[in-house]
């Protein structure tokens, strides 16, 4: 069975004030509300890692990264290694926003670096693929999404691929308030499955989860969940929310 999983992924947003309040607020929700086995995960920025998660203790709610760097160690400023994620305990890591792609010129090639250093430290990559508009529009998302999954993932052992979450997040979907709809949500993830099911077989396609991210919503959160290949969601904006966010993990 694969892992039904919402992680949040706050982006540059919240003072440490006001991320203990959501993280207390979620804590709580989850561990009153939440029955069902959804691994719910945050993606703080990177400062208040350490903080969020000694506040979550034992809770079910994990906490997640939102970058690594593809170097080891050594005179990167700003930078932060898979390896110091790994030894603070943090055992998610997003890898290839579209906003990493977009703003800081991240490529397929760097990404799949990456994911081996996120890998090599013991820590789950949040693999982020997913077309722009004019791709979408000009009808060649599927071959774009699947390049971007194959030179970022495919060079993977089976047994390496299958520690890998998918995050499926259509870039005209992301911060616009324009969701997919779920027919197209379930069109990508198939097409993204059984891309990896011609590589590793159906038993390794059919383990990987994979998220859709782009404006979910509590009022979108059930339909798009409800697709066959549709594994949970990456949230952005709703995550700032303990309400929006919780409601999400419910419909999961
Ligand atoms: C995201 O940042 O991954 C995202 C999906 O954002 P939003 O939910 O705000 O569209």
């Amino acid at each position: 069975m694969r892992k039904k999983i919402v992680a949040g992924n706050w982006k540059m947003n919240k003072t440490w004030e006001e991320a203990r309040i959501l993280t207390a607020e979620v804590m709580g929700m989850v561990a009153d509300e939440v029955t069902r086995p959804v691994e719910v995960i945050l993606c703080t920025p990177f400062v208040y890692l350490s903080s969020v998660k000694s506040q979550l203790g034992n809770s079910r709610v994990k906490v997640g990264a939102q970058n690594c760097s593809e170097h080891d160690a050594g005179a990167y400023t700003g930078e932060i290694s898979a390896g110091m994620l790994q030894s603070m305990g943090v055992p998610y890591v997003i890898i290839g926003h579209s906003e990493r792609r977009q703003y800081f010129a991240e490529n397929n090639k760097t990404l799949a670096v990456k994911t081996d250093k996120a890998l090599a430290s013991g820590l789950t990559p949040i693999f982020c693929c997913g077309e722009p508009l004019e791709i979408r529009e000009n009808g060649t998302h599927e071959a774009l999404v699947k390049q971007q999954v194959e030179e970022g993932l495919f060079h993977l052992s089976a047994d390496a691929i299958q520690k890998v979450v998918i995050a499926y997040e259509p870039v005209w979907a992301i911060g616009t308030g324009k969701t997919a709809t779920s027919q197209q949500a379930q069109e990508m993830h198939a097409v993204i499955r059984r891309h990896i099911a011609a590589k590793y077989g159906q038993m390794v396609a059919d383990s990987i989860s994979i998220l859709y991210g782009g404006s979910v919503k509590a009022d979108n959160a059930k339909e798009l969940f409800a697709c066959p290949d549709v594994d949970g969601g990456l949230v952005g904006g709703a995550s700032l929310k303990s309400r929006e966010f919780v409601e999400i993990v419910k419909a999961c």
